[in-house]
């Protein structure tokens, strides 16, 4: 692998724009020293045409990439959310740490092959399939680490808290045995993983769900974590769950998070799909992230985020690619606004009028929302940053002659080609020319985890 310490952009996105003969430089720990536009090339530094901050997965349940479009066949009823979701207990029956490793390693190195650098991973296949722990509390969750750290992704690991089936308390079904953790086990698990925090991995905690976990429970938890730590929570997903949480306690699920706890910048509440007025509000003045799975949302028939008052009240957002039926930053946000164009019939509805081209709001924004509830110091090329930093193809037919105000319109909304050609993180190249630097060999170990649990399940 080769060693840098700086790179001549022609140009490159910073937090105040694109800028032109940008040289960025980093330290051997991965951290950017020095940012500076308008200089000249030096003789031998390595050399690239248009440059951009790597996008933060901020929401991701890594095993479910196994899973993606097998599950696309009309049953004899209805199909919803519910019912993917037994499909899903079902294929994380008899998976085993070592297909949990194989698979978070193929995902990552798609996921920085289309542009991702960091991911959060919301990790609740705690148990054996029996439904014990493991002998190393945090046998599962340090898999998801390995992974991370074969492939080079930056991560935050999330262990889930998740004790009930339902709102109120209810018993968790057989089929959820392997999730089943309360405060100890989580607190357990945390505390196995805290020797191996450093540059490329946080720890946070994510209970999973109003659902799944009391307001005790969590009270408890959050006792126990230090303060800046990320806290993530899947809520108002579905209508149903809506419903459910305002016969359970009288209010809709946010409203009711936001009265039991202190919400603000260290959350970050997933997809938050249904929300009135006053909780959209609520939630853009809490200054805590909302995290928007479009692609998932979509293949999920969860419904539509009301972005555009959110975004009018000062909402900040960031993306995750949640069951991985996508791995493609561009796919997220692409779908992000498009939904947005069907559901109000008008064009152009992220933007600002400060940032009016939405390809570039919409990269912007994720980031820092990304950033934030990854609770790491990424998402801009800027001092004391990660340099973590993805390389488009020039050469692409999409990308000739392009002025670089339009280049995050055309990667976001023009073809399905990949754009990404060179992506680094924390100053060390993970993708080259297109291709991860272990791709093969990640690839083939993913196929005979993929085999093997195959005749696992039948
Ligand atoms: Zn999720």
């Amino acid at each position: 692998m080769t060693i840098a310490t700086s790179l001549f952009a022609r140009h490159a996105l910073l937090p105040d724009g694109w800028q032109d003969d940008v040289r960025i430089q980093w330290d051997g720990a991965g951290a950017i020293t020095a940012v500076k536009a308008g200089v000249q090339q030096q003789a031998g530094e390595a050399a690239a045409g248009l440059v951009l901050p790597g996008m933060v997965n901020l929401h991701s349940h890594a095993f479910q990439r196994a899973l993606g479009g097998l599950t696309e066949t009309a049953g004899a009823g209805p199909d919803s959310f519910w019912t993917w979701r037994d499909l899903m207990y079902r294929f994380a029956r008899h998976i085993t740490p070592e297909h949990i490793e194989a698979i978070a390693a193929q995902l990552f190195s798609e996921c920085l092959r289309h542009g991702y650098t960091s991911v959060c991973e919301f990790h609740y296949v705690q148990r054996d399939p029996q439904g014990q722990m493991y002998a190393r509390p945090a046998e599962t969750a340090e898999r998801v680490v390995a992974a991370a750290a074969a492939t080079g992704m930056g991560l935050t690991m999330l262990p889930v808290l998740y004790s009930f089936s339902g709102f109120g308390e209810q018993p968790l079904k057989p089929e959820q045995k392997r999730f089943r953790t309360g405060p100890a086990e989580v607190m357990q698990v945390i505390e196995a993983l805290e020797g191996l925090r450093g540059p490329q991995l946080e720890v946070g905690v994510a209970p999973h769900s109003l659902r799944a976990a009391s307001a005790a429970m969590i009270g408890e938890v959050l006792g126990s974590l230090p303060q800046a730590r990320p806290v993530h929570i899947h809520i108002a997903e579905q209508q149903g769950e809506v419903e459910q949480s305002l016969a359970a306690t009288g209010q809709r699920p946010v409203r009711h998070l936001m009265e039991q706890f202190e919400i603000g910048p260290r959350w970050c509440l997933v997809h938050a799909t249904h929300l009135d007025e006053g909780e959209t509000r609520a939630l853009a003045a809490s200054g805590a992230v909302a995290g928007l799975c479009p692609t998932t949302e979509a293949n999920l028939g969860d419904g539509l985020f009301p972005l555009s008052p959110y975004l009018a009240a000062g909402g900040r957002f960031g993306i995750g690619s949640d069951s991985h039926i996508s791995q493609s930053a561009v796919e997220e946000l692409r779908w992000l606004e498009y939904g947005q164009r069907l559901l109000h019939q008008r064009r152009n509805v992220a933007a600002s009028p400060a940032q009016r081209r939405v390809g570039d709001f919409l990269w912007q924004s994720a980031l820092q929302g990304g950033a934030l509830a990854a609770g790491r110091p990424v998402g801009a090329l800027a001092v004391g940053k990660r340099a973590d930093l993805v390389v488009l193809d020039s050469e692409h037919p999409n990308l000739a002659a392009i002025s670089p105000e339009d280049v995050l319109g055309t990667f976001v909304f023009c073809g399905n080609d990949n754009l990404v050609s060179d992506v680094m993180v924390g100053g060390r190249w993970m993708v080259r020319g297109g291709r991860h630097v272990a791709q093969d060999a990640i690839a083939q170990r993913y196929r005979d985890a993929i085999a093997q649990l195959r005749t696992l399940r039948s």
